[in-house]
């Protein structure tokens, strides 16, 4: 059974039909990549399967339960965004704790899984900084190991590394498929970068216009690309 399945999902803003009739699998275990140009409705589907947008239609079904009206929290998800908010008057041990202590989890407890994040994510030493204090790609890894904290089933990512100059980007690529692999997580990532998709995916759904062109390994849609669009937006060969 996949992981994360996408069935028959809509999106209506108003009058706007955003996301029209959207079917994605995802395995156990799947780096998958949500790729597309800027306003296709890939962040709108992330945010319905984290429940940060009400679902319009259809179902949306994590780990064999339907999710549709649960609380972002019971969902045994973590997002992780592109403008990672951290919270500038605590240290960086604290913006990691800070998720656990809402959920009520002892201080022990938290202390454990914070160690074990900033082991993995290489913060032991910036544990007492704060957020001002700390490189682009640091600040990064922080917003990573509050994801990491709640020890999720899936990861969501959304264009995680467009604040990012050039080189700490392809860096980041690099730790995020490391954390993706190590953790044994299942992940979806969203971004508008073909490279970024091509890269990193195990499995690559393009969409356009609130619909998906086409689902395959980066090698099948660059070799049997589906259509012209497709094929413009992966880059192969007219
Ligand atoms: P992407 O992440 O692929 O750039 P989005 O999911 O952000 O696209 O947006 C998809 C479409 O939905 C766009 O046309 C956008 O303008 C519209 N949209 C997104 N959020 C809202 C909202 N809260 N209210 C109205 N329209 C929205
Ligand atoms: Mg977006």
């Amino acid at each position: 059974m996949a992981a994360v399945q996408i069935r028959g999902v809509e999106k209506y803003f108003g009058a706007t039909h955003v996301i029209r009739g959207v079917n994605i699998d995802i395995e156990d275990g799947q780096f998958a990549v949500l790729v597309g140009p800027s306003g296709c409705g890939k962040s709108t589907l992330l945010r319905m399967i984290a429940g940060l947008e009400e679902i319009g239609g259809g179902e949306i079904i994590i780990g064999g339960r339907v999710v549709n009206k649960m609380m972002p929290k019971e969902r045994d998800i973590a997002m992780v965004f592109q403008n990672y908010a951290l919270y500038p008057h605590m240290t960086v041990r604290n913006n990691l704790a800070f998720s656990l202590m809402l959920a009520k989890q002892s201080r022990a407890m938290a202390d454990e899984r914070v160690m074990k994040a900033a082991d993995i994510l290489g913060l032991v030493d910036l544990l007492d900084r704060f957020p001002r204090q700390l490189s682009g790609g640091q600040r990064q890894r922080v917003a990573m190991g509050r994801a990491i904290v709640r020890d999720p089933q899936v990861f969501l990512f959304d264009e995680p590394l467009s604040n990012l100059d050039a080189q700490l980007r392809v860096q980041m690529r690099t730790e995020i498929k490391e954390l993706h692999q190590r953790l044994e997580t299942t992940s979806i990532y969203v971004t508008h970068d073909q490279i970024e998709a091509m890269t990193m995916a195990d499995k690559i759904v393009v969409m356009r216009d609130g619909i998906v062109e086409q689902t395959g390994s980066p090698l099948e849609l660059y070799d049997r690309p589906a259509n012209r669009f497709v094929a413009g937006f992966i880059g192969s060969p007219a």
